[in-house]
């Protein structure tokens, strides 16, 4: 069957579907929407994200709705408030033509009231999140007794997110007889129990292979060291000018402080996350959605619920532990068909964990350059010289003016006139990436994903720390220490030697100066904490009191630090931050609109350590 009409679906349904631009349904459509249409029994569905599973349940559930009857018939639980606004959407306009239909949808975060008096005008179907479906069965806003179909969507993920309570309070509320539809793009013990606990008898159906990514998704990374990632982050975005896509962070503070330092640096971007209010993610996710925003820094959770239509790329700022996670975070891209591009941005440390992902999605990545100057270079001027291509000429109001104009310039030829226009847009663009460095980190070795680690302690700077055991200083104690105190997150730590009253450790060596400038002057314990940077690990235990003594020695080449590190504050050690900083503000400098809406939001990176030491330093 491969039309709506063969899958049974009223003429109602199917002009709505015309309306949206669908011509036929998709792999898991074809299966589901007959086989929910022609029968009661239970439904178990392996189902990717982007492959059309909203429609694949909400359909055949709309096609049975009895509008004469004003009770609930059908709830649908989804694991976010983005995903069940979404599903909530899609249901409004599948069902636009039915007249008398009604869809509710409750999630938290909202006034409960307004849920509560939507519930009571009526709701044929109720989309809503785990928590405030179980706080509205309790306040008897919500009837589930007459429910004729329960959708649990993405029931990995409720699961994930610790809803197990919520569900099975809301699969005991509900009456026996209805029929259950899960969904699920993996089926961990967690899944497979609810299914065995509460379905009967279930269907099992599948479409497309369970957990690999969509074809039309294709995978690279790029090798960068952790102090390159943001300069690396800028450059891929620099290169694709069109660029409309997701950045995936690993934690809000992440999400906030990329998306902060993009806005600073021109980019048109925004973040969403958990902490921002329902108001302030819809307004973000509208942005997105028109397009007034081209790339949106999110958090896993906080993404799930995006179904953004043509995304060009995802990029993974930081790969996921998991990798389901990866799976649903490339298939934001490549959706209905498109074509789409994940990116991740990985150390060495990291790039062991695209192995396994690679196995699982069953598809190989591609690892591409960091791209060049001249590379970004040639990607803007390719759009400039498209913008000027298809820009409309206004002839009448300009008609004013071209006199003057080509009097001016009639001492011009062509060539120089084309030239003048594009160094006019272009100088500081030109001027920025013209000593632009190499950001690719080496391979070493034939295959360097298999060494997982850092290979030698070159790129380690080793310090001395006037703190010990008798400090109560242990290694956790110790990296709290750096991660409190210095500004970027994930700054790579190598070994660490705690000694009675006095201990050793390595951390990349392009922080060098952050950690002496931002952990000197901390307070450990009430100890007054002091940083020298000392020779290169030797052999045995003894090593330990040598090199303190020789980095005693060397505190003049600290105070040559020191003396130094207000000029690198001035740029000698920025030189290459700064190279990547600001230079490309220019390139979506059309878009302000982004950086106002996130002004309001608090700073959380480590900025509050760094203001303690600050106030301590005096
Ligand atoms: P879903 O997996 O339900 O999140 O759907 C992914 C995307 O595919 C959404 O943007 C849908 O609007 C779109 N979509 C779903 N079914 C079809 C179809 N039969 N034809 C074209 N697009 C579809």
């Amino acid at each position: 069957m491969s039309t709506f009409t063969e899958l049974g679906l009223k003429e109602v349904i199917q002009r709505a579907l015309t309306d949206l631009g669908y011509k036929s349904p998709t792999e898991i459509q074809k299966i589901a929407i007959p086989q929910i249409i022609g029968s009661t029994r239970d439904v178990k569905a392996f189902a990717q994200t982007g492959t059309g599973k909203t429609a694949a349940f909400s359909l055949p559930i709309l096609e049975q709705i009895d509008l004469s009857s004003k009770d609930t018939q059908a709830l649908i639980l989804s694991p976010t408030r983005e995903l069940a606004v979404q599903i909530g959407e899609n249901i409004r306009e599948f069902a636009k033509h039915i007249k008398g239909f009604n869809v509710v949808t409750v999630y938290g975060g909202a006034n409960a009231e307004d849920q509560i008096r939507k519930l009571r005008r009526g709701a044929h179907i109720v989309v809503g999140t785990p928590g405030r479906t179980v706080d509205l069965i309790n306040r008897r806003a919500l009837k589930p007794q007459n429910l004729r179909w329960l959708v649990l969507d993405e029931a990995d993920e409720m699961l994930n997110m610790g809803f197990k309570d919520e569900l099975d309070k809301i699969l005991n509320e509900t009456p026996k007889e209805k029929q259950t539809l899960l969904f699920s793009a993996t089926f961990p013990r967690e899944v497979d129990a609810i299914a065995r606990n509460y379905m009967n008898n279930p269907v099992d159906i599948k479409a497309g292979t369970v957990n690999t990514g969509s074809d039309s998704v294709s995978h690279e990374y790029y090798m960068v060291t952790e102090r390159n990632r943001y300069a690396a982050l800028k450059r891929i975005s620099d290169a694709n000018p069109e660029i409309y896509g997701v950045i995936f962070c690993r934690t809000k503070r992440e999400t906030n402080e990329i998306s902060e330092k993009l806005i600073q640096d021109g980019y048109s971007v925004d973040a969403i996350h958990g902490d921002l209010s329902q108001a302030q993610r819809d307004n973000v996710m509208q942005k997105f959605k028109k397009k007034s925003i081209q790339l949106l820094c999110a958090t896993d959770v906080a993404a799930r619920g995006i179904d953004v239509k043509n995304l060009t790329h995802v990029i993974n700022y930081k790969l996921p532990d998991q990798i389901e996670a990866y799976t649903h975070r490339s298939g934001r891209t490549g959706r209905a068909g498109a074509k789409g591009i994940s990116i991740s941005i990985v150390t060495r440390k990291e790039l062991n964990k695209i192995r396994p992902i690679e196995k699982r999605i069953s598809k190989k990545f591609t690892k591409k350059e960091v791209p060049d100057g001249v590379e970004i270079c040639k990607s803007q001027l390719f759009k400039m010289i498209g913008k000027v291509e298809n820009v409309e000429v206004n002839e009448t109001e300009l008609s004013k003016y071209t006199e003057t104009i080509f009097e001016k310039l009639a001492h011009m030829d062509r060539e120089e006139l084309i030239k003048r226009f594009v160094s006019l847009e272009f100088n500081s663009f030109l001027e920025y990436y013209s000593k632009s460095r190499d950001l690719n980190e080496a391979d070493s070795g034939r295959d360097s994903r298999d060494s997982g680690r850092s290979s030698s302690n070159e790129n380690m700077t080793r310090f001395f720390i006037n703190i010990g055991r008798k400090d109560s200083l242990d290694p956790k104690s110790l990296i709290g220490l750096i991660n409190d105190n210095t500004q970027t997150s994930g700054i790579e730590i190598g070994s660490i030697d705690i000694l009675d009253t006095f201990s050793f450790f390595e951390i990349d060596k392009n922080y060098e100066q952050e950690a002496l400038d931002s952990i000197i002057g901390a307070d450990f314990n009430g100890r007054n904490v002091n940083l020298e940077v000392t020779k290169a690990k030797r052999g045995g235990g003894g090593g330990g009191g040598r090199g303190r003594g020789g980095s005693r020695g060397g505190s003049s080449d600290r105070g040559g630090y020191r003396g130094g590190s207000s000029d690198r504050r001035g740029g000698g050690n920025r030189d290459g931050g700064s190279r990547d900083g600001g230079g490309s503000r220019r390139r979506f400098s059309s878009n302000s609109s982004s950086s106002s809406s996130s002004q309001g939001r608090r700073r959380t990176s480590g900025g509050s350590g760094f203001g303690r030491k600050r106030e301590s330093k005096g």
